[in-house]
């Protein structure tokens, strides 16, 4: 009557702790947001394991059956298609859920994309604020104006489709000076961090067509 929230790689297969991989190995079930991915990983780990879906659509039957489950007294882990469970990835409703039941949640470290980023960014990293993926259409401006007066440094996720729109955004309403880092496809063959001024990394990716997926990193 566990539910672990296990960290998984952003990348990298590597990047998973031993303990991470006991879990897996040990609790009854695990709930993936796809199952077809996870198997990869699991796969890669010689781990074999009853897999049951658990992703953004899943509504209330799915979160009740994982929950009739863990109080038969069956533990599950919980994992995502990468990185950590809840940042910018379903869990929360499940463990909302589970902890109403008295059921006990147990989290397991490790990747995340936002601090993986973070760390190499050169900007301060004593007090940021993390914003998950921003609003797609309403709300952006406001938000974007918002920068303006933020001392934290700002993290967020963006989609290759709409890194340029978000820079060009960015240079508009807050100016091209304020210090930024772009990292790209981190723990992989291809990663990478482009450093500079919102006018850097802007020009930058007016060069070629943005590929793979991407953190942003915003000074004051
Ligand atoms: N749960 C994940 C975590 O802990 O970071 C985040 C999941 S969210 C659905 C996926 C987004 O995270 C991607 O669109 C991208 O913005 C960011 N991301 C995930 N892996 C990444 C990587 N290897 N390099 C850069 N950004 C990544």
């Amino acid at each position: 009557m566990k539910l672990y929230i296990v960290s998984t790689p952003i990348g990298n297969l590597q990047d998973i702790t031993l303990r991470a991989l006991q879990t897996l190995k040990e609790v009854d079930f695990i709930a993936a947001e796809d199952t077809r991915h996870s198997l990869i990983l699991l796969k890669k780990y010689d781990i074999q394991k009853k897999l049951l879906s658990y992703h953004s659509h899943s509504g209330q039957m799915k979160l009740e059956k994982i929950v009739g489950l863990l109080k038969d007294g069956k533990t599950c882990a919980l994992i995502s298609d990468a990185g950590t469970p809840g940042i910018s990835d379903p869990a929360y409703s499940l463990i909302k859920e589970v902890l109403k039941e008295g059921i006990e949640v147990v989290p397991i470290p490790g990747a995340s994309a936002f601090l993986t980023a973070l760390v190499a960014s050169g900007l301060p990293m004593n007090r940021f604020v993390y914003l998950g993926f921003l609003p797609v259409k309403k709300g952006r401006q406001t938000l974007f104006e918002s920068f303006k007066d933020e001392k934290r440094t700002i993290v967020f996720y963006e989609s290759p489709h709409r890194i340029q729109k978000t820079l060009n955004q960015m240079e508009e309403i807050l100016g091209g000076d304020r210090k930024m880092v772009v990292a790209r496809e981190l723990t992989k063959l291809h990663e990478e961090f482009v450093r500079g001024t919102v006018s850097d990394v802007k020009s930058e990716f007016e060069k070629r067509k943005p590929k793979g997926e991407f953190v942003v990193i915003l000074g004051k």
